[in-house]
């Protein structure tokens, strides 16, 4: 069997490697370079406990007041397409506490074996970067974490146990000298996880050819089509592929090429942004300050900080202004860091589903399937989700319904 998988980011090259492993021939298009999209900037923390939908309550609550401000860390565009329209009427319809609860839920399931899938990667000879690490969250107060420990407390009794401390303002410092004064509230999730981004993206492209995957920078595809029982690959460039299946794997691209073969879930980009700066003492691995929008990762010896969700079409242009946006939001929190040290702003693109779940299974178009939409955490669910979808591919086993790319 030889799958075309079109797209290298995280998601279509751990798809690459399952579908290798499994005995099929891959060749993977790629319009740029690997990681040309979100896989490169982004935090890099493997969180399935937080690996949930956006649409939520209280998360519709704040982007209902906040949308439109320029300053604010959510935003939407100055134009409405329908594609985001249509977005927004999902991401409304979803954010019921019932809806997102049982989103969450189902989430869960698919990420609560993410930690076992990296090492199976790492014991099949792929450098993931993975450290084990605490997650810390640092709150001004108590009260400001009551909403973040009700949802760990309602997740340890239903889906996953977690270890979990909270911590005074003092001790909070002693084990994160990093964290400013101001925060007197910690909650520390021990045992997590996260990665190097660039560096997994670049390991796995090694891993893949050193297992004969062909990797196609430069080559942008321009439709998939589904001719005589075999699976067609057009390129912008004039040529085509023949291959007997295909896996989408486009990010926050996936319906440019996927509105042919009944996939009608909205994907829209909500474009974060990241920079790296040296710190005086590292963290104990990741960072995030809940009221700030702000997270920051270990990424070799700096930091690396993140934050804000432009909403909009993949392609709208970025805003240069949110570099000093960024630092100014991150000055406030993390003081110490040398701020004169600041390199590798960068921008990408979130693939957001209309209801916050992946799509991930096959599409109405024979040989033709998906996987994007995994929004805020497709570093997480990278290994999971492409090890269901080539066992779907290889005839091994249905993947459960709520992924379905064509609800
Ligand atoms: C600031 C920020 C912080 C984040 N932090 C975390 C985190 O801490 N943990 C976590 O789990 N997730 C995190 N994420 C989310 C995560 O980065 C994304 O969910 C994930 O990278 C999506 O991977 P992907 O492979 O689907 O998409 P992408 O990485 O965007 O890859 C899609 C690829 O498809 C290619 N492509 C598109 N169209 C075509 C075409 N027609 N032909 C050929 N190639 C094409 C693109 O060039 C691109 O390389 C973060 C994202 C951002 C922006």
């Amino acid at each position: 069997m030889h799958v075309a998988v079109i797209g290298a980011g995280t998601i279509g090259l751990t798809t690459a490697w399952y579908l290798r492993e499994r005995g099929a021939q891959v060749s993977v298009f790629e319009m740029e370079k690997p990681a040309n999209g979100a896989s490169w900037g982004n935090a890099g923390q493997i969180l399935p406990i937080k690996s949930v939908p956006l649409s939520e309550p209280g998360n519709l609550k704040y982007a209902m007041k906040s949308f439109f401000k320029k300053s604010s860390p959510i935003t939407a565009p100055n134009t409405l397409d329908a594609n985001l329209i249509r977005f927004l009427a999902h991401f409304m319809r979803n954010s019921t506490k019932k809806r997102h609860l049982m989103s969450a839920n189902e989430m869960f399931q698919l990420g609560k074996s993410t930690f076992n899938e990296f090492a199976y990667l790492e014991s099949h000879g792929v450098d993931t970067t993975r450290t084990i690490a605490p997650f810390t969250s640092a709150f001004s107060s108590r009260v400001s974490a009551n909403s973040m420990i009700a949802e760990f407390q309602r997740i340890s009794k239903t889906s996953m146990t977690m270890d979990l401390e909270m911590l005074d303002g003092v001790e909070l410092r002693k084990r994160e000298p990093l964290v400013e004064e101001h925060y007197d509230f910690g909650l520390q999730l021990n045992n997590q996880s996260f990665v190097n981004p660039p560096k997994l993206v670049s390991n796995l492209v090694a891993s893949l050819q050193l297992l004969d995957v062909e990797i196609k920078s430069k080559s942008k595809v321009k439709n998939v089509v589904h001719v005589s029982g075999k699976t067609q690959v057009l390129l912008e460039n004039g040529k085509s592929e023949t291959f007997d299946a295909v896996v989408i794997a486009t990010g926050a691209w996936l319906n440019r090429l996927t509105a042919d073969h009944g996939v009608r879930m909205p994907v829209v980009a909500g474009i974060g942004y990241s920079m790296a700066v040296d710190v005086p003492h590292q963290t104990q691995g990741m960072l995030y300050f809940p009221e700030a929008h702000l997270a920051t990762t270990n990424y070799g010896n700096r930091l690396r900080i993140s934050t804000f969700m432009q909403m909009g079409d993949v392609e709208i242009p970025r805003d240069p202004k949110r570099q000093n946006r960024l630092q100014q939001i991150a000055q406030n929190v993390i003081p110490q860091a040398d701020w004169s040290s600041v390199s590798e702003f960068w921008s990408g693109a979130r693939p957001l589903s209309g209801d916050g779940k992946p799509l991930l299974g096959g599409t109405r178009t024979e040989g033709i399937y998906v996987n994007s939409g995994h929004g805020m955490w497709g570093i997480t669910l990278a290994p999971v989700s492409a090890k269901l979808l080539a066992d779907l591919i290889t005839g091994k086993r249905e993947i459960p319904k709520a992924f379905n790319p064509l609800r």
